[in-house]
């Protein structure tokens, strides 16, 4: 069967040369980086990605300080964006501020919204935004954990507020942290789903507790899947088992994917043992479930994802899948390592979840 679906890939250069960290190794702040999307753009280059006639290219337009105002105080705004006139500072321990950050946060919910509205206008079937920085830790009054402003949050917040659209949407959040900003936006919403399967110390303890339901209405729409440190591709693709039904059972009219690949095996952030052939998988997976529920309606944000060896790679397998095309792993991540399965605690998780999520989700009982 020829594919047809169209893919929009929202790209721009200054995610790639703009808001360079001022330390360049190797503090934890300095992995938020233009060297992401550099290398993302410069392997898609490479393989011809560009040139495929069912890619088009999105150019992301920034937005006017009132749309940041949907998600963040005025005090939050006026502080990026009086540190980015001064030229430096750190506005936390995790968030450096350049000349251009304030520039560059903006352009990258203007991304976002340029990857969503793409394809609710139908110009495209599907969707990806290479943009920086991330947004899901962003909070209402402040940054943190290497982001700025809320993107997922505002963008949403946007359509809602001045666009007037009122249907379901499913957030995926795949990053390895768990977006504590992005859930606290629609904690009490039931028209959003909040999905997160995130990386849990369960020794140490961790944010994103698996009783975190949401409250009042949205009782049943914050769904927290935390997995073990360590835990592999199979692993992570335990997910679909409560997914796949909740999906069913709830039918957005869109999917967004809080694309973070953190969990990458290699990454120097994350813990988790994931491939990029990981991430093909699950976009076959989601994309499937779309097609069947959302008419394909799927779009993936950039979030975090540090290595910058595999994190151009993940970024093709999402993309070869969405194309319908097959993906050939790298060699390089062909290591017996990565088959160590946490599978008998996620087994344990997967129970508790259902449990708890019987109350609110007939397909789970
Ligand atoms: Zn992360």
């Amino acid at each position: 069967m020829t594919k047809t679906n169209r893919i929009g890939i929202v790209v721009d250069e200054d995610f790639a040369t703009k808001n360079a960290p001022p330390y360049p190794h190797p503090i934890f702040l300095s992995y938020e980086n233009p060297l992401r999307i550099g290398s993302i753009l410069n392997f898609l280059e490479e393989k011809s990605i560009f040139l495929n006639e069912r890619i088009i290219k999105l150019k992301p337009v920034s937005v006017e300080e009132s749309v940041l105002k949907l998600a963040h105080t005025k005090y939050h705004i006026d502080s990026v964006r009086n540190f980015s006139n001064r030229g430096f500072g750190l506005l936390s321990e995790e968030i450096f501020i350049t000349e251009d950050t304030y520039e560059l946060a903006k352009l990258a919910v203007g991304g976002t919204i340029q990857a969503i509205d793409s394809v609710l206008n139908g110009n495209v079937d599907q969707s990806f935004a290479l943009i920086r920085p991330p947004g899901h830790h962003a909070l209402r009054e402040k940054a943190s954990g290497l982001c700025i402003f809320n993107n997922i949050a505002n963008s949403i917040i946007r359509l809602k507020d001045s666009r007037q659209y009122n249907k379901k949407i499913a957030i995926i959040d795949i990053d390895a942290h768990f977006g504590d900003g992005l859930v606290q936006y629609f904690y009490d919403d039931p028209s959003v789903l909040y999905f997160s399967v995130h990386e849990f110390d369960f020794e140490q303890g961790d944010i994103g507790f698996i009783d975190e339901l949401g409250e009042e209405e949205g009782l049943g729409k914050s769904i927290n899947f935390p997995i073990p440190l360590n835990s592999t591709g199979v692993d992570f693709l335990e997910i679909f088992d409560i997914l796949e039904p909740v999906l069913n059972e709830f039918t957005p009219d869109m999917i967004i994917i809080a694309a973070g690949f953190d969990l990458y095996f290699a990454d120097p952030i994350g813990n988790g043992k994931l491939t990029s052939n990981t991430y093909f998988k699950f976009t076959e997976r989601i994309l499937e479930i779309a097609n069947k529920i959302c008419n394909g309606k799927l779009i993936f944000i950039l979030e975090g994802g540090y290595s910058l060896i595999g994190l151009p790679h993940c970024i093709l397998a999402v993309i070869k899948a969405l194309l319908g095309e097959s993906y050939e792993q790298p060699t390089f991540e062909k290591l017996k390592f990565l088959t160590k399965s946490e599978k008998e605690n996620i087994d344990k998780i997967k129970k508790s979840l259902k449990k708890l999520l019987a109350d609110y989700w007939t397909s789970l009982r």
